[in-house]
């Protein structure tokens, strides 16, 4: 197993989980978050590597089953809405998802209105395999534990529908629109070793901080203009 463990998550600009944490082996005073030691950041080469399919007759196994367990922890004490295999040291295509009304409660009603933000999870997809439907998108500031402290607006299909496999090896399927169809785009992105500043409008590029006193609250629409073109 390779020796970094990461983890990383979507997350709306207000939703953010990429804090500062002091690398585990800082000899700061202030403690890092449980969930620090187990994230790693862009420049990893591990984050840039294709994930492999699982076998699915290791579904089953201990060793699944745990990883299973460890990603949707990893992900809850982030917090994130999202996590994908190799960023826990595992590359193997396997995410988890899950978001929260304690998570949504950090935006205001209007931004969880136009995100299309529901309450979900947790879910596990093994080998997932995503299709994108229709052709609407939508432009959103989004985070990444792998990319601490920094935000970036990304125009992504509004629906996609994603099929796999779940914690048990059965055959799922999931179409959805809004921002489940955003955390799920961003996560199977991570398997195939892209990360959302690969798609992002560049000059939206932003210290998380910044951003949220700049654009915290407001439209897309009136983001996107503040940016320029
Ligand atoms: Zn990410």
């Amino acid at each position: 197993m390779s020796p970094f463990a990461c983890a990383t998550a979507v997350s709306l600009l207000l939703v953010s989980g990429c804090a500062a944490v002091p690398a585990p082996t800082s000899p700061g005073p202030a403690a890092p978050s449980p969930a620090a030691g187990d994230i790693v950041q862009a420049g990893t080469p591990g984050l840039r590597t294709r994930a492999a399919e699982v076998p699915r007759e290791r579904i089953a196994t201990p060793e699944l089953q745990a990883l299973f367990a460890r990603m949707i922890d990893t992900m809850r004490r982030a917090p994130g809405v999202g996590l994908a295999g190799p960023q826990i040291g595992v590359p193997w295509r396997v995410i988890v998802l899950e978001d929260r009304a304690e998570l949504m409660a950090r935006a205001t009603p209007e931004e969880v209105a136009e995100r299309g933000r529901v309450a979900f999870g947790p879910r596990v997809f093994v080998n997932p395999v995503l299709r994108l439907v229709g052709e609407e998108r939508a432009s959103f500031f989004e985070g990444c534990l792998s990319v601490r402290g920094y935000v970036g607006v990304v125009a992504r299909h509004l629906e996609v529908e994603v099929s796999g496999l779940d914690e048990h090896g059965v055959e799922q399927v999931w179409r959805v629109r809004g921002w489940p169809a955003r955390i799920l785009q961003h996560e199977v992105d991570h398997l195939d070793g892209t990360l959302y500043v690969d798609r992002m409008l560049t000059r939206s590029f932003a210290n998380a901080d910044l951003a949220r006193a700049l654009y915290g609250g407001k439209p897309a629409a009136e983001i996107l203009r503040l940016l320029g073109p």
